[in-house]
């Protein structure tokens, strides 16, 4: 192991500064990258400086004056040869207005604008010079900051960093001749300093051969780091789950439906995944509807005909108990001894289903419940993850340490980008159903503008007319779900009473467990028309007679929302359409994303879309621990570097591991804790 980095030596005050910034080492510093420069290698005349763009130039001070109006500010005349410029600011500190008294020399840069009485600069940087100074020969780094932190602070801070820290390369030179990477040092200290003569568009727009570097350095440490949590996982034993009877075959043959192919390719990964001595780590990611649920009953059937039991966990309530009676509908004929646990069942109930789990119940269905403290298991075999980017990684953990390292499986619909899944799964192994169930109808999107809402309401009632049923999803309200609760009830009422001759039902998060589920069964079985609800049916719900999805305010959901809402309709045999009434004026993202969200069924396609609109950051949902998140490397501009990244990971880790533990030292330093999960 490397020693940890030493602290910096700098006043406190300065130090919890720089802790807001993420730097507390000159580790740290070193990797601190400017956002943009400024060039002050260049002095213009006061007469060519209209360029539209900043500018340096050197001017003796004329004369100050404070004016008061039109606003408060420190008006400074000043000039050189070619002419006279007026400088403004409008809050400045005592010092400041000494250092521009009449007769001083300073260099000012910023951008020169014409004013009423000629050339002006606002709020220039300016520093006082003595006559003849020399031009610093390389361009100024701007370094992202906060509040009361000079830049030329930062800049000195880095400077130091740069003279005194270990800036060897941690790449083998054969591997960066083999990448076509410059050094190290060369590119961190052209970053920070380049020459007067460096093109600072590609600087900018992070295309220069340094930027490449350093930006295949953050995510190869990413990676490694993911991966090594990952062979580390493996390194534990894990227990071996062959079948010892028929019960999958039973469960097939039960079923109505045959699978896709895109289900039995899973299916036999799982199957051989269970069957090794050390755990599975497998995310399996479908699309909405691609049919996942089934795929891990046979998971489950493997796991416990092996002997084991199985824990099936999902992140609400109203989806855990369809999971449940869905699960108990394929297995309890077939013998398996199901147990259920939520939040909401108390008293005996709770302790019967307890006790059941620590003994000889065979699969275990429910939410968050499953990883209190007093929930045992008797001999957890596979845990099985719905909709895990709900849950935060604390909470598949704790899953996981409920049995001696069960096997894991991890489900998703929320699709996301190749280079996207590769940087934030690179500690799983990923399979992708990519077919949905044949048979399913497309879904006709349209886009219905507020006050056409009447026309909604009329088109569902034709639709019930027709034997279907709708769903009719309330806007959501951020700032407050007591409002949304409200929004809710009250589109309810209107509805009821616009459809006097239909069964409005309101299903929302407020309700308790078991009326929520009293809603919803009454709504598969087809005693409810039309259901009102908040996003709490956002995942999961399958009622296939349900084929017209009513989004309100469509323009205040996220693009992955608007497509898990959709895809609840499209699941019988019958034509299916979503409408979104959206409120005008739509700002320009809200615009985008409609567009997207009518033009496309796919959800990898509108996932893509999406990333692109918003980035990343926001992207993963629960793990978005701020860790994995990469600060230079942009993963749809930079996707080549994410591939090479990845072949070379395990290279690095296990033929040169001291490098590569430098490495990882250096770029995640103390944070790669929070990776280990
Ligand atoms: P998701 O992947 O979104 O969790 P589900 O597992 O809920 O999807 O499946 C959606 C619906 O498709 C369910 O009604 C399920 O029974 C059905 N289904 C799953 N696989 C198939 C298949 N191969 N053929 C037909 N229907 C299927
Ligand atoms: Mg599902």
């Amino acid at each position: 192991m490397a020693a940890a980095p030493a602290p910096l030596r700098v006043s406190d005050a300065l130090r919890k500064k720089l802790a807001k910034l993420g730097l507390s080492t000159e580790a740290d510093l070193l990797v601190h990258l400017p956002l943009r420069y400024e060039d002050e290698t260049r002095l213009v005349p006061v007469a060519r400086a209209f360029t539209g763009e900043p500018v340096q130039v050197e001017v003796v001070v004329q004369d100050s004056e404070v004016q008061l109006r039109p606003r408060r500010q420190l008006v400074v005349r000043a000039a050189d040869d070619s002419g006279m410029v007026t400088l403004r600011f409008f809050s400045f500190y005592p010092s400041q207005q000494s250092m521009l008294a009449p007769g001083a020399r300073i260099r000012a840069f910023g951008e020169v604008r014409g004013g009423f009485f000629g050339p002006e600069m606002v709020h220039p940087r300016f520093r006082p010079v003595a006559d003849g100074e020399a031009l610093p020969a390389e361009l100024t780094p701007i370094y992202p900051s906060t509040a009361g932190l000079a830049n030329s602070a930062l800049q000195k801070l880095v400077g130091r960093a740069l003279g005194s820290a270990d800036l060897s390369d941690t790449l083998p030179d054969e591997l960066r001749r083999r990448l076509k990477l410059p050094g190290f040092a060369r590119s961190l200290t052209y970053l920070h300093a380049p020459p007067a003569d460096a093109d600072p568009d590609a600087l900018q727009a992070r295309r220069h051969p340094a930027w490449r570097r350093i930006k295949f350095d953050e995510v190869l440490a990413q990676q490694m780091s993911l991966r090594r949590a990952y062979l580390a996982r493996r390194e534990q034993g894990a227990p071996v789950l062959v079948a010892r009877d028929d019960l999958g075959a039973r469960l097939l043959d039960r079923l109505p439906f045959g699978l896709t192919g895109a289900q039995l390719r899973a299916m036999a990964e799982i199957a051989g995944d269970l069957a090794q001595p050390y755990p599975m780590q497998r995310l399996l990611q479908g699309d909405v509807g691609a049919g996942k649920t089934i795929v891990a009953a046979l998971a489950a059937c493997q796991a416990i005909s092996a002997g084991w039991q199985a824990a099936f966990m999902a992140p609400t309530e109203i989806l855990a108990e369809q999971h449940y009676l869905k699960l108990r509908d394929w297995l309890e004929p077939l013998g398996v001894r199901i147990a259920w646990l939520s939040g909401s069942l108390k008293g005996k109930a709770k302790q019967a289903q307890l006790a059941a789990a620590a003994a000889d119940a065979q699969l275990v269905v429910g939410t968050h419940a499953l990883i209190q403290d007093g929930v045992d298991f008797a001999k957890l075999g596979l845990a099985i993850v719905d909709e895990q980017h709900r849950f935060g990684v604390a909470q598949r953990l704790a899953l996981r340490n409920k049995g001696s390292n069960p096997h894991q499986l991890m489900m998703s619909a929320t699709p996301i980008p190749r280079t996207l899944a590769m940087s934030y799964y690179a500690d799983l192994d990923v399979t992708v159903l990519d077919e949905l169930p044949p048979g399913r109808t497309p879904i006709k999107t349209r886009l219905v503008a507020d006050n056409r809402r009447q026309d909604v309401v009329g088109f569902v009632k034709k639709h019930v007319e027709e034997g279907r049923q709708a769903y009719w999803v309330c806007p959501l309200i951020e700032e407050s779900e007591a409002l949304q609760l409200q929004t809710a009830q009250e589109t309810y009422e209107a509805l009821s009473a616009d459809l006097p001759a239909l069964t409005v039902g309101l299903v929302h998060g407020r309700l308790k467990a078991d009326e929520k589920q009293a809603v919803m069964a009454a709504f598969a079985a087809g005693d409810i028309d039309v259901l009102v609800a908040t996003t709490v049916i956002e995942v999961g719900v399958d009622v296939p007679n349900a084929s017209l999805m009513v989004i309100e305010h469509a323009e205040r959901f996220g693009l992955s929302q608007l497509h898990q809402l959709r895809g609840r309709v499209g699941r019988g045999q019958y034509e299916s359409s979503c409408v979104l009434v959206y409120a005008g004026p739509l700002g320009e993202i809200a615009r985008q994303r409609l567009k997207i969200i009518f033009e496309h069924t796919d959800g990898f396609e509108i996932a893509r879309q999406d990333l692109q609109i918003r980035g990343p950051g926001e992207f993963v949902g629960s793990r978005q621990s701020g860790v994995p998140l990469l600060r230079y490397a942009d993963l749809e501009l930079d996707a080549d570097l994410v591939d090479m990244a990845r072949d070379v990971a395990e290279e690095m880790l296990t033929a040169h591991p001291d490098l590569a533990e430098r490495h990882l030292q250096r770029w995640l330093g103390s944070r790669e804790e929070l990776l280990k999960s």
